[in-house]
């Protein structure tokens, strides 16, 4: 049996620099900057992926839901 697994938003923290380009787009601004690193709260985050084009260095991803 296949499982529904709710979809999660997901900073990789080896290629996250803290640049801060997707905080500044975020418009529900789910995203933090914690030690140069960019921290989500997932219960403010909608999935919407406007962040995820503006990372330079690809870190950004939403992981299952499908
Ligand atoms: S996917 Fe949308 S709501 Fe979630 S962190 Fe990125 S810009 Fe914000
Ligand atoms: S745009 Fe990418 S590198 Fe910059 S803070 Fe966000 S996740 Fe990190």
């Amino acid at each position: 049996m296949a499982e529904v697994l709710a979809a999660t938003f997901v900073v990789d923290e080896e290629l996250c620099y803290g640049c801060g380009a997707c905080i500044a787009l975020c418009p529900t601004s789910a995203l933090d900057l914690k030690e140069r690193l960019a921290v989500v709260k997932q219960e403010k985050c909608t999935l919407c992926e406007y962040c995820i084009r503006s990372c330079p260095v690809f870190a950004l991803r939403i992981e299952g839901g499908d």
